[in-house]
C-alpha cells in the first residue's frame, strides 16, 4: 500500500455532532481530519479497499458460520448530496454477496398500510451482512412532516421511537453505521441544473426536487432535529461534508473499515477436526495427488502466515 494516511484523527470522532453542534454551522466544503488533497484523498480510499474487502470477507465468514453480527450503513442527505455516488463507491470496494442494498423511495399503498418501520425492518441485514440503506426511516420525520402530511404530535413521538428501535437493532448485533451528508444549497443548484443540462442525467431528475428546493429552510430544521434527538450512544450521527464528492465517499470509506476493525473479525473455527477431515479426503485420493498436497502444505502455511501478518499491520495502522 503506497497510499499515505493523511487522516490526523478518526473521522468518527471529528464528524460525530458533539453537544453545541449546529447544522448551520457546518461547512459543506471542508475536509474536515483529512490533512491532504482530492488526488491523495481519492488514492487513499482506493487503497482502503484491499483492508476493506478482507475485514469484510471475515464477518461474511463468521455470518456462516453462524454469528450474529452485521453492519448497517445508513446514507440520509438532500437530493443531490451523493448518496448514490457513497453507496456505489462502498459496495464497489467489496464481495457484493455480503452486502444487502435497499433504496427506500416513496412508500406503496401496502407500505403505507403498515407501521412506517415495517419495510425497515424487512430490510435489515442478517448475520455477516453490511447492510446499506440509500435512504431509511429518517424520510418518516422528514418528508412528512416538512409537507404537512402529519400533524406534529405525530412526528414528535418518533424520534423516540427510532431510538428505541435502533437500540434493538443494536443490540441483536448489528453495528449501526448513519452518515448524513450535508450539501450546500449553492451546491444543490449546480447539481440540479447540471442534471437539466444533460440528457444522460434526465432520469436522475425529478421535478419534485425543486418542490423540496423551495423548502430548504425546513428540511434543514427537519435535519437539524434528526441529528440532535437521534445521535445516541449507541447509534450516533457522523455528518458528512460532501459538496465535495471525494471527501464524503473517503470519510464513509474510513469510518466503515474502522467500524469492521472494531468487531475484532477473526476467522471462525470449524466444528469439524482438520486432522480427521484431512484423512478422510486423502483416502478418496491418488497417492501421487496426496504427497503432492502434502507437498505443498508448508508453502501454504507460509502464504497464510505472510497475509495475517499483513492484515494484522493493516489493522494496526488503521488504528493509528
Ligand atoms: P430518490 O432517492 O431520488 O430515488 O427519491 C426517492 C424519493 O422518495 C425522495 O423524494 C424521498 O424523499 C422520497 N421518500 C422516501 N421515503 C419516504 C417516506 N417515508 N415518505 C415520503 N417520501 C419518501
Ligand atoms: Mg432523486
Amino acid at each position: 500500500m503506497t497510499a499515505k494516511n493523511r487522516w490526523s484523527r478518526h473521522p468518527a470522532e471529528i464528524l460525530r455532532p458533539g453537544e453545541d453542534f449546529s447544522l448551520s454551522d457546518v461547512d459543506a466544503r471542508a475536509t474536515p481530519g483529512w490533512q491532504g488533497d482530492k488526488r491523495q484523498g481519492k488514492e487513499f480510499a482506493r487503497a482502503r479497499g484491499a483492508l476493506l474487502s478482507e475485514l469484510q470477507e471475515r464477518l461474511f465468514a463468521q455470518g456462516r458460520a453462524g454469528g450474529k453480527r452485521s453492519v448497517l450503513l445508513v446514507v440520509q442527505g438532500m437530493d443531490t448530496s451523493g448518496k448514490g455516488g457513497v453507496v456505489r463507491h462502498v459496495i464497489g470496494m467489496v464481495d457484493p454477496q455480503g452486502v444487502v442494498l435497499r433504496a427506500f423511495g416513496r412508500p406503496t399503498d401496502e407500505e403505507l398500510s403498515h407501521h412506517y418501520l415495517w419495510r425497515v425492518r424487512k430490510a435489515l441485514p442478517t448475520g455477516g451482512q453490511i447492510g446499506v440503506f440509500d435512504r431509511s426511516h429518517y424520510e418518516d420525520v422528514l418528508v412528512p412532516r416538512v409537507q404537512g402530511l402529519i400533524e406534529p404530535d405525530v412526528w414528535e413521538k418518533r424520534y423516540a421511537e427510532i431510538n428505541r428501535f435502533e437500540r434493538e437493532v443494536v443490540e441483536s448485533g448489528t453495528t449501526l453505521l448513519k452518515v448524513g451528508l450535508v450539501i450546500s444549497r449553492r451546491e444543490q443548484g449546480l447539481r440540479l441544473a447540471e442534471r437539466l443540462q444533460r440528457f444522460d442525467k434526465h432520469w436522475k431528475f425529478d421535478p419534485a426536487d425543486v418542490d423540496a428546493r423551495t423548502r430548504w429552510d425546513d428540511y434543514q430544521q427537519a435535519y437539524a432535529d434528526v441529528f440532535a434527538r437521534t445521535s445516541t450512544d449507541v447509534a450516533p450521527w457522523y455528518v458528512v461534508p460532501a459538496d465535495r464528492k471525494w471527501y464524503a465517499r473517503l470519510a464513509v470509506t474510513e469510518l466503515l473499515t474502522r467500524a469492521l476493525i472494531d468487531l475484532d473479525l477473526s476467522w471462525p473455527k470449524p466444528r469439524w477436526k482438520v486432522e480427521t477431515q484431512q484423512r478422510r479426503l486423502a483416502e478418496t485420493m491418488e497417492p501421487d495427488a496426496v504427497a503432492e498436497a502434502r507437498a505443498s502444505e508448508k508453502a501454504v502455511r507460509k502464504k497464510l502466515e505472510q497475509d495475517e501478518r499483513a492484515f494484522a499491520a493493516a489493522v494496526a495502522e488503521a488504528r493509528h
